[in-house]
């Protein structure tokens, strides 16, 4: 496997595909703390792989950060630290936008139009705000009207096409279903239906517990990890079993056999499944292999990561840019909106 983090520093070609070129992704993350590597590999990665194929537009999703988000503080910081680690792990602000979705207020006036047309029971179908509150989130209006603010950032863009995970599906069916009864009652060509692209082939990231990795969960591999913290987390919270050292080891279900894969060459991949089959190998081996490869695999971001953190001045240039061309664009499509709807 080649490392999509190693040639940050040179100027890739871009190797725009003819049938993608002139497509418009968008893709928002929360800023809701350290980012892991579920983050990493079902959110970011894809997003720094898209950039190359067309129109990317990405924002910080601040806004919706605040349903489950109250210290302001801690907004601020999260939302600074997910720009500079974002730009570490490959965004390029030369081939995507980049802003904070608080940079573009037009937005909300989107949202609010398109609640007009937007009927209580599909946000009350929705998982994700039922989840939510079986977690023990408050259960305000933001939260509720999540899905309507979410078709909002998607429609304001004329997004083509939306990256999503299986956990955001229903929210895009929401942005299609919104974006075609406006069109019904303003005009066939109001909107463009974007489309999900759901990419099967990225599977859900275990946790070093074996469950679906996930901040709340307590079973995160951050990206951006303190060397010491990550050897502890890695040493403490993968739980093995007692097979004596010479024996072979179980490879279903192994927790550091698949995050290995993660970082690993196929063929530092293949040795370590081959030494799980002949024995001789203890799990702490194991261990202090998949920290190296780790270690070595985000080394290229973190490197970048340092020297954005040693320049804040082109992470504000970066969003500021990225905000004003993202503003042209809702400006119009705004326009276009409030023109159709009777509010020009
Ligand atoms: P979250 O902040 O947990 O909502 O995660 C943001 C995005 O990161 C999700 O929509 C997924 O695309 C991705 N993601 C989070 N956790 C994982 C995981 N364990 N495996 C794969 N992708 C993940």
């Amino acid at each position: 496997m080649t490392n999509p983090l190693r040639n940050l520093f040179h100027d890739q070609p871009n190797f725009y595909e003819p049938n993608l070129i002139h497509m418009r992704f968008l893709t928002g993350l929360q800023p809701s703390g350290q980012l892991h590597i579920g983050n990493y590999f079902g959110a970011i990665l894809p997003a720094v792989q898209l950039q190359n194929k067309g129109e990317a537009f990405y924002f910080i999703a601040n806004y919706h950060a605040m349903t489950t988000m109250a210290s302001p503080d801690e907004l601020r910081a999260n939302t600074r630290a997910l720009a500079v680690d974002f730009l570490a792990c490959g965004l390029d602000p030369q081939k995507a936008v980049f802003f904070a979705q608080s940079a573009v207020p037009e937005v909300n006036e989107l949202a609010w139009i398109l609640s007009t047309v937007c009927p209580m029971g599909l946000l009350e179908r929705c998982h994700s705000y039922k989840e939510k509150m079986a977690r023990g989130i408050a259960a305000t209006h933001a939260l509720f009207a999540y899905p309507a603010l979410m078709a909002a950032d998607i429609l304001l863009y004329d997004s083509d096409a939306v990256p999503v995970g299986k956990d955001q599906k229903q929210h895009l069916e929401v942005t299609r279903d919104l974006a075609g009864k406006m069109n019904d009652a303003f005009g066939a060509d109001l909107f463009k239906l974007p489309e999900p692209i759901i990419s099967e082939s990225t599977a859900i990231v275990p946790g070093l517990d074996g469950q679906k990795m996930s901040k709340s969960y307590g079973n995160a591999l951050p990206i951006f990890g303190d060397e010491k913290e990550v050897r502890k987390l890695i040493n403490k919270k993968i739980v093995t079993d007692a097979t004596p050292l010479e024996d072979p080891k179980p490879t279903d279900g192994s927790i550091i056999l698949a995050l290995y894969k993660l970082f690993a060459s196929p063929m530092q991949y293949d040795r370590m499944l081959d030494q799980h089959h002949s024995g001789g190998v203890g799990y702490g081996q194991f261990k202090k292999d998949l920290f190296e490869a780790y270690w070595e695999y985000f080394r290229p971001a973190r490197e970048k990561r340092a020297w954005v953190l040693a320049h804040p001045e082109y992470v504000d240039d970066v969003l500021s840019t990225g905000a004003a061309r993202a503003r042209e664009e809702a400006s119009k499509t705004l326009s276009r909106v409030r023109r159709a709807v009777g509010l020009a």
